[in-house]
């Protein structure tokens, strides 16, 4: 243990401070592969303020010592990876909901504010946070705003990066900043809000984040249509938005994953059928039944072989929690799961779930498909033993091959999950050189002597 800097931490949080090798260990790893040799973080910090980050990135700059914000740990990316020695910054006692506005549409929150809680708390207001990743009962604020993640809502309302019009901010030289006003309308300088949103905390600490809110939709309806083939699953998307309907979800699960779930969560999904397509449509109520019975009849001139509506919102909630299991279900095939996550046009998803099949079968790796199909946003769900060497080569592979193809269909290298530590070996291939070029020079601008999250993205 680095005495010195425990001396100067204990200034700054008292007994706030984790310093013991088995309370260390928890701070190591986030939801991204077990990387090989597993390093501990220096200490863990509990900060009740900004003030208190704002010494803290001050410390680490006198001390060579790397700084990493963490939320929940969900990150599928290796976003809060410790590359080097580190102090983690935990935010666990900053996760306060400080006010809602409901005139103005805006909620203030700390960056350890849950996103379930945060739209318990707005529901109550009859007022709406949008952003939904699967994992919403957990994950931060702080960390969904830093990967602007997105969910099966993204279709229709955007991801996290849409409805944050303002951070407070602590800078590598331990400036406490605003980046922009309360306010969602606005064009007032250089948007430095939506440079923070999605920086995988890399350019500075998250402390205070101000929300756009949306009145609450009075009503939804879930609909699951299957197909005997995955051509007209993704044909039955097109047909439903060339209609001019835009639902809040419209998810794609293919024939492994229903089976997997079916397996591990009986709850009737047809396994026998090709693919799914789950469909939520939120709104009024008048509205919603009218819309309904034109989606069914646009499923069933598509193919659909059998479509099941819920009738009320207890079967809504039985479809959604079948959907939720379906990573919980994955882990049961194999020690292992790596949920990957890839995006290519709307009309390049048939090519890339048949590309992802045909390398998965060469490589003999189990994988369910699913994913947002209305953004062309896939998610592998590979089931694998990372303890065994060949499996683990193997699926280097194929990960390559996941990626060089997503770019080959015109796409990216992710929709929502980030680049972190996992993905940073072919970001030059997804970005044009210039713009990569003036990315790092963000970096050095914001942090020169890389001190925040360093060694992950570039
Ligand atoms: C089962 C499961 C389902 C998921 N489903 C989805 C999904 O549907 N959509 C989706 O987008 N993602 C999904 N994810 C990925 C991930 O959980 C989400 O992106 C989530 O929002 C991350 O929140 P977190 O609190 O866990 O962040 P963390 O993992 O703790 O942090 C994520 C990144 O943000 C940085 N960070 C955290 N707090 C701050 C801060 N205060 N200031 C600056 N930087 C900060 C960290 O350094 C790290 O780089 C899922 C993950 C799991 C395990």
């Amino acid at each position: 243990m680095d005495k010195i800097l425990f001396a100067e931490l204990k200034k700054i949080y008292s007994n706030d401070i984790l310093f013991e090798k088995e309370d260390l260990y928890p701070y190591a790893y986030d939801t991204s592969p077990n990387p090989e040799n597993i390093i501990l973080p220096e200490f863990v910090v509990f900060p009740t303020s900004a003030e208190q980050v704002s010494k803290t990135i001050l410390l680490c700059k006198k001390h060579k010592v790397a700084l990493i914000a963490r939320g929940a740990g969900t990150c599928h990316c290796g976003g809060c990876r410790v590359k080097s020695k580190s102090i983690i910054l935990h935010f666990s006692k900053m996760d306060k909901i400080l006010e809602i506005n409901k005139e103005d549409l805006t909620a203030k929150v700390q960056p350890n504010a849950i996103i379930k809680k945060i739209n318990e708390a707005v529901e109550k207001e009859d007022l709406f946070f949008p952003p939904d990743p699967s994992n919403l009962a957990v994950s931060t604020i702080g960390g969904a705003a830093a990967l602007s993640s997105g969910g099966p809502r993204t279709f229709k309302y955007g991801s996290t990066k849409d409805y944050i019009i303002n951070l407070e901010v602590v800078l590598a030289d331990g400036k406490i900043i605003k980046t922009g006003t309360d306010i969602a309308k606005n064009v007032t300088g250089y948007n430095l809000t939506s440079l923070f949103v999605g920086s995988e905390g890399t350019l500075g600490i998250i402390t205070e984040i101000t929300i756009r809110l949306i009145p609450k939709p009075q009503a939804r309806k879930v609909t699951l249509a299957y197909f005997d083939n995955l051509i007209e699953a993704t044909q039955a998307v097109n047909n439903i938005i060339n209609s001019g309907f835009v639902p809040a979800t419209l998810d794609l699960l293919d024939k492994n994953t229903l089976t997997t779930i079916e397996k591990f969560n009986p709850c009737g999904l047809l396994c026998d059928k090709e693919a799914a397509l789950l469909i939520e449509l939120d709104g009024f109520l008048e509205n919603l039944n009218f819309e309904c019975k034109r989606i069914f009849e646009i499923l069933k001139k598509s193919n659909a072989a059998q479509i099941i509506q819920a009738q009320n919102e207890q079967e809504n909630e039985e479809i959604w929690r079948a959907r939720r299991s379906a990573f919980a279900a994955v882990t049961k095939l194999k020690p292992n799961v790596i949920t990957e996550d890839v995006v290519v046009p709307r009309s390049k998803i048939v090519p890339l779930v048949k590309g992802i099949e045909n390398i998965c079968n060469e490589h003999k790796v189990i994988v369910c498909i699913m994913g947002h199909a209305g953004d062309g946003n896939i998610h592998p769900n590979f089931a694998l033993d990372l303890s065994n060497e060949n499996e683990k080569e193997n699926f280097e592979i194929v990960k390559d091959k996941l990626f060089k193809l997503a770019l080959e269909l015109g796409g990216s290298l992710s929709g929502e999950h980030g680049i972190g530590s996992e993905k940073k070996k072919y970001l030059k291939d997804a970005l044009d050189n210039g713009a990569l070029e003036y990315m790092e020079k963000i970096k050095k601008l914001f942090d020169p002597e890389n001190i925040i999250n360093p060694d992950k993205m570039f």
